[in-house]
C-alpha cells in the first residue's frame, strides 16, 4: 500500500446549524447563511491538512420543495464565501431523500460516511463528526466516529430538551464549529 492509500482521519461537518444558520429549507441560495467564523475555523482544519467533508441532509429535494441543481448551486456558493476565507471542503456529501425513501445516506444512517471514506480513503473510526443535531452524533457513532455537539442552530435546544434520553452522549459540546475544531486539534 503506497502512503497516500493509508486511510486518514477526517472531519465531518454537517451544513445548516453548523457551517451556517439554521433557515429551515435552503429552497434560494440567498438562505445560505455562513456564519461569519466557519471559514476561519475550517482553515485552521485546512492548515492542519485535516480532510473536511460536508455531510448534509437535505429531503426538500424528495419533496419537491426544490431541485437537486440548487442544491449544487447553493455548495458552489459556500465554497466560494469559505475560499474568499481562505478555507475549502474537501468534499460534500449530500441525502436528496426523505425518512420514507428508507435510504441508506440520509442522517442519522451513516451512508454518507462510508461513502466518503471510500472515496477519499478516510479512517472513520479515527474521524470527528461536527453537528448541531442527535442525527449528526448517532450517525457519528453507528460509523465508529466520536462526535461534537454545537450549540448553534438547533444544538442547544436539542441538548437541553433531549439529551438526557439519549443513548449516548456527545463525546463534546462546543459552543460553535470554533470550539469544536479547537477541541479536535487539541485531540
Ligand atoms: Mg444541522
Ligand atoms: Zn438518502
Amino acid at each position: 500500500m503506497s502512503e497516500t492509500q493509508i486511510p486518514r482521519r477526517a472531519v465531518f461537518l454537517d451544513r445548516d446549524g453548523t457551517i451556517g444558520e439554521e433557515m429551515g429549507y435552503v429552497n434560494h441560495v440567498d438562505r445560505l447563511r455562513i456564519f461569519p467564523f466557519a471559514a476561519a475555523a475550517i482553515r485552521r482544519l485546512n492548515q492542519a491538512r485535516i480532510p473536511v467533508i460536508v455531510v448534509t441532509n437535505q429531503s426538500g429535494v424528495a419533496r419537491n420543495i426544490f431541485p437537486e441543481s440548487l442544491v449544487h448551486e447553493v455548495h458552489k456558493k459556500m465554497i466560494s464565501e469559505l475560499a474568499a476565507g481562505g478555507a475549502h471542503v474537501d468534499g460534500i456529501y449530500f441525502c436528496p431523500h426523505k425518512t420514507e425513501d428508507a435510504c441508506v445516506c440520509r442522517k442519522p444512517h451513516p451512508g454518507l460516511l462510508d461513502h466518503a471514506a471510500r472515496e477519499h480513503a478516510l479512517d472513520l473510526a479515527a474521524s470527528w463528526v461536527v453537528g448541531d443535531r442527535y442525527a449528526d452524533l448517532e450517525m457519528a457513532h453507528t460509523a465508529g466516529s466520536r462526535g461534537i455537539l454545537v450549540m448553534t442552530g438547533y444544538g442547544r435546544g436539542e441538548y437541553e430538551l433531549h439529551h438526557a434520553r439519549w443513548p449516548r452522549q456527545p463525546d463534546a459540546l462546543a459552543d460553535d464549529l470554533t470550539e469544536a475544531v479547537r477541541r479536535i486539534l487539541n485531540d
